[in-house]
């Protein structure tokens, strides 16, 4: 919308005891959407590690290896986990080997059956639509999503710069492990019944 419809339009609403100047920051402000993801934020209680690392991702502001050389970083392109293709956001949380194998193990622990998607289009769907709820197992879906793509962050970084690597299953008990611990009383309850 351009800039004197939005004036035209605050124009036709003034006169109710406001400043222009407000009028034109809430009528802007209504504007902007909210992401349809940021139910995957509220009240999330992984780690703040996790749900900072969560929230880059999903603004896909993570610097993965295709983003450095595009800014002309003399940098290997390959994935580190798989070392079959180049590295980006997509490939390295929804199609790398290591992540896949990873969310399979998770997702069938909290008993989420539905596949894991392969996009990013399918993923933001995908998730947006299992963390709009206001359960149990959505606000445990919620902690298992940040504490994993965290996993798959630091997995991939320790690999780079450690030359460490672990193995998914390991990564996956301590994904658990952290969600038991962060979850709610009565989440505890719930997740403490599921057998890892
Ligand atoms: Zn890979």
């Amino acid at each position: 919308m351009s800039a004197k419809h939005t004036i035209d339009q605050v124009q036709q609403v003034q006169g109710k005891g406001k400043g222009m100047i407000r009028q034109i920051y809430w009528h802007m402000k209504g504007e902007q959407q909210r992401p349809a993801w940021n139910c995957l934020m509220f009240n999330n209680a992984a780690r703040p590690k996790a749900y900072f690392t969560m929230w880059i991702i999903l603004n896909q502001k993570l610097v993965t290896v295709d983003r450095l050389v595009q800014w002309g970083v003399a940098v290997d392109k390959n994935s580190v986990l798989c070392m079959n293709t180049e590295e980006s956001i997509e490939h390295l949380f929804l199609q790398c080997q290591y992540a896949r194998k990873l969310w399979e193990r998770l997702l069938g622990w909290i008993d989420q059956q539905s596949a894991f998607p392969m996009t990013w289009g399918q993923f933001l769907q995908w998730s947006t639509q299992h963390g709009k709820e206001k359960s149990t197992t959505t606000q445990i879906f919620t902690i298992v999503l940040a504490e994993g793509v965290y996993g798959v962050w630091i997995e991939r970084n320790n690999k780079i710069i450690e030359h460490k690597s672990k193995m998914e299953e390991n990564t996956a008990k301590e994904i658990a492990y952290v969600t038991i611990a962060r979850a709610s009383p009565s989440i505890k309850n719930v997740v403490r019944q599921w057998k890892f």
